[in-house]
């Protein structure tokens, strides 16, 4: 039988990997669509060679450039984020991989879950923002969500030896990224070229900064609770600079089930894929002889203020994720453009979320007005604060 996969977020880097893994596996699993926001030029690449029936693209004039560009094919082109939620939602299709960043994400992943898919998402967003929503919907449209974060797709692994009410607690481990050995009164000095060189993945600089706050692992504290429906308390952080042991679960009988790999985004993009079957990939095979020690040590949480703050939002529940989310999002965009210091980033989150007014059971629509709240709100705060001099 023959698995039609919808890549939404195909020229990203998780997108490009997931095409390789897909062509990997043969035969059975066919990319039935793909979507870009503008790039479109790849995106042609990749319908030539992958040829998919549909794609989306969400910009809409390049949509129209695409048309331009994409003459000769034989693909029928949708255009505006309502595209990319039809492509979530076609009726051949089995797996819905989402990689896709912002609102349009958010209101696909609910479409494929609604539609009863299975759904491999691998940003943050959905889980993090909407993760209550979204849950809810898999649960009743009989959708099943899997995890393509490599820590979670580890948990998820890791669950597979006991039942939800058997979970002692989740480790999730991270690499501590490049300030793992820093005191707090250090992060003063930080800079942007300090945080933006991580020592294990390679990623974007988004993501590189979320790891040098370790925001990235705040998020996916929040991330884990709605994905394996555990409260935060039961949810720890290992730091772990190998990046080999990609998270942990221990069980009530003291069990404690890790799984491990090379850091390689591919093996947890196939085993969303091909779940509940292992089959051979192109992932590189672990030799732990030549890594020879895996170290562990917990977190400082004072330097890494996120990691305290994930946990009251994650207690607290309804808007407060989304905002969290936000206003980290809208303070790294304003540290990388140079315009506030390294440490100001969790101080700004800090009084966004001070600041705001939670709302619990919220709809979509709701959660992202939180969500443009807290942008604004980091922008203002951060005029206020200084009549423009920020630093
Ligand atoms: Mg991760």
């Amino acid at each position: 039988m023959v698995t039609n996969i919808s890549i939404l977020g195909s020229t990203g880097s998780v997108g490009k990997n997931a095409l390789r893994v897909v062509e990997a596996l043969g035969d059975e699993y066919r990319v039935t669509a793909l979507s870009a926001n503008s790039s479109v030029e790849e995106l042609a690449e990749q319908v030539r060679r992958y040829k998919p029936q549909v794609v989306a693209v969400t910009d809409v004039s390049s949509a129209d450039r695409f048309r331009d560009l994409s003459g000769d094919l034989d693909v029928e082109v949708l255009s505006g984020p309502d595209g990319l939620i039809e492509i979530a939602a076609l009726t051949e299709v089995d797996v819905v991989l989402t990689a896709v960043v912002g609102a349009a994400g958010l209101a696909s992943a609910l479409a494929a879950a609604r539609r009863g898919k299975r759904l491999a998402i691998a940003n943050k967003e959905p889980l993090v923002i909407a993760g209550q929503l979204l849950t809810k919907a898999a649960r009743e449209h009989g959708a099943t969500i899997l995890p393509v974060d490599s820590e979670h797709s580890a948990v998820f692994q890791a669950m597979q030896a006991g039942r939800t009410e058997e979970v002692r607690r989740i480790i999730l481990t991270g690499s501590g990224g490049p300030l793992r050995e820093a005191a707090v009164e250090d992060l003063h000095a930080v800079t942007l070229e300090q945080a933006l060189s991580h020592p294990v993945w390679d990623m974007g600089p988004k993501i590189t900064i979320d790891s040098a706050t370790m925001m990235n692992k705040a998020l996916e504290i929040i991330e884990a609770r709605w994905l394996f429906d555990v409260p935060v308390e039961k949810i720890d952080v290992l730091v772990h600079p190998e990046s080999i042991v990609h998270s942990l679960v221990e069980f009530v009988d003291g069990s404690v089930i890790a799984q491990l790999g090379e850091p390689d985004m591919c093996l947890p993009i196939q085993y969303a894929l091909t779940y509940p079957q292992r089959v051979a990939g192109i992932s590189k095979h672990l030799r732990l002889q030549e890594i020879g020690q895996l170290s562990f040590e917990k977190p400082n949480t004072e330097t890494f203020r996120a990691l305290s703050l994930a946990y009251d939002v994650g207690r607290t529940g309804g808007t407060a994720a989304a905002v969290f989310n936000a206003a980290n999002e809208a303070a790294v965009e304003e540290f990388l453009a140079g315009r506030i210091k390294f440490v100001t980033i969790l101080e700004v989150i800090e009084n966004c979320l001070n600041k705001h007014n939670v709302k619990t059971d919220v709809s979509l629509e709701e959660l992202l007005v939180a969500d443009s709240w807290a942008r604004r709100e980091v922008k203002d705060s951060l005029e206020r604060r200084a009549g423009g001099v920020r630093l």
